[in-house]
């Protein structure tokens, strides 16, 4: 029996589709790879949460984990003090870092959520160019449509204009979002002048001078603006030229880390190492709200190792290195290993692009973009009503037992990584006949 409490007292965060104004599915529990609503309907989980939840649900290793953390001791704070859980977390982190043991991504900065781990990237980029001299460089710059959370770093930096809509004045100048390096550089379908779209970054240099740069922000795979691809050769590009000239560069991998786009992290996947990486999601499998930030040893030495620089910098969370978050994480690496999680969306990848691929053909669809276990179908936008179609396929799917996700005109795939090949053809099954109802 459906036990609906008043909507009343619950404020739902904002989103961007709350002009359809329906009221939100409700989920009760949740097992392997399915929800079960709270009126007793299962549901196959074809968004893993939001991007989360990559080994499943109800993982029995990670709840035990956390049962025995919060037994044993359940918080300790971190400044200043520490506790044996966050540094071995640490070290099975940075055993399996973005980029390998060469890129030397193993200093592990831990927050509490995608957002906090955006902010603190880009504070450690401007203090790290300040304790090398470099203290004219307070400017980062990011991508159109890029999405990096919510905090007011993350939307000055971010490319989604929506969400700074209201705070026209709070994005700092030294962080203002400027640029555009990049109008067209993230693509639908991959074409070969990525080199050539990045050279935008060259220009903003000119502009701007290298000398007031710190840092360039960009997701890997662009998750929230619909499932947007680099351009081949763009990422290499941007590394370039960050490189030439002193300006440190940023992967949000807060979607694609963890195994998502088929190796453990999008810097895997492209070849191409930053000097920071920021994540969450996938890190403790949804389950305990977490984030880390990775940085190139030599990013960390220059805060860490001159006393003056310490004092200057102050950063952190009280739930940093949180000993419970800490615990579902190590539990949450276990799993991935055993089941080779990191790698298998690899192994899924030309069964799922095959897959979605073959919805080709069918009634509103303009592009099909896939990577790894993601896959992005955009639609026709219904004139005069931008998002509404996808928006009714996401009521209609759920309602036949499959959950996606609309991100704007884009349905937006990304089931946990545990997904059988059956199940895939499923959720396609449902997308397909959805897509035939809808107007
Ligand atoms: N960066 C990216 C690329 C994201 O996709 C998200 C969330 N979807 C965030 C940052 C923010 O993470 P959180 O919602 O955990 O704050």
């Amino acid at each position: 029996k459906p036990n609906t409490p008043t909507l009343e007292n619950y404020w739902m965060p904002f989103t961007a589709n709350r002009q359809f104004k329906a009221a939100p599915r409700l989920l009760a529990a949740a097992d392997g790879m399915y929800y079960t609503t709270d009126d007793g309907r299962r549901v196959l989980d074809g968004t893993a949460g939001l991007w989360c939840v990559n080994a499943g649900h109800g993982r029995r290793r990670i709840a035990e984990a956390v049962e025995r953390q919060l037994s044993t001791m359940d918080y300790a704070p971190c400044f200043n003090m520490g506790h044996p859980i966050a540094f071995d977390f640490a070290e099975k982190l940075a055993a399996i870092a973005p980029g390998g043991p060469e890129a030397q991504l193993d200093r592990v900065f831990f927050t509490g959520s995608g957002s906090e781990s955006v902010e603190t990237a880009l504070k450690i980029a401007i203090a790290y160019q300040r304790a090398i001299g470099q203290g004219t460089r307070t400017r980062i710059i990011g991508r159109e449509k890029a999405y990096h959370g919510v905090g007011f770093g993350g939307i000055s930096v971010g490319g989604l204009v929506n969400n700074r809509r209201v705070f026209p004045q709070i994005p700092a100048d030294h962080m203002r979002h400027t640029l555009d390096i990049s109008r067209n550089a993230f693509t639908k379908g991959l074409p070969e002048h990525g080199a050539e779209l990045a050279d935008d970054l060259e220009r903003l240099v000119a502009l701007h001078g290298a000398e007031t740069i710190a840092a360039v922000i960009v997701e890997p795979m662009s998750g929230s603006a619909g499932v947007i691809l680099p351009a081949k050769g763009y990422l290499e590009r941007l590394r370039e030229i960050a490189t030439r000239h002193g300006i440190l560069l940023i992967f949000d991998e807060v979607i694609t880390g963890f195994g998502r786009v088929g190796t453990p992290f999008a810097t895997d996947y492209f070849g191409v190492v930053p000097d920071i990486v920021t994540t969450a999601k996938g890190i403790t499998n949804g389950t305990i709200p977490m984030g880390a930030v990775f940085t190139k040893r030599a990013v960390h030495d220059a805060l860490m190792t001159g006393p003056e620089n310490a004092i200057e910098l102050f950063h952190g969370y009280t739930y940093s290195g949180h000993p419970v978050a800490c615990a579902a994480g190590l539990a949450t690496l276990e799993v991935y290993a055993e089941e080779n999680l990191l790698t298998r969306g690899g192994a899924l990848a030309e069964t799922w692009q095959e897959t979605m691929h073959a919805l080709k053909g069918l009634p509103h669809i303009i592009d099909i973009r896939n990577i790894g276990l993601v896959a992005g179908i955009e639609l026709e936008p219904r004139p005069g009503a931008p998002g509404a179609r996808a928006y009714e396929v996401f009521l209609d799917c759920f309602a036949k037992g499959v959950l996606i996700r609309a991100t704007g005109d884009v349905l937006a795939i990304s089931p946990p990584l545990i997904i059988e090949p059956a199940q895939i053809t499923e959720i396609a099954d449902r997308v397909a006949e959805a897509l035939r109802r809808v107007a």
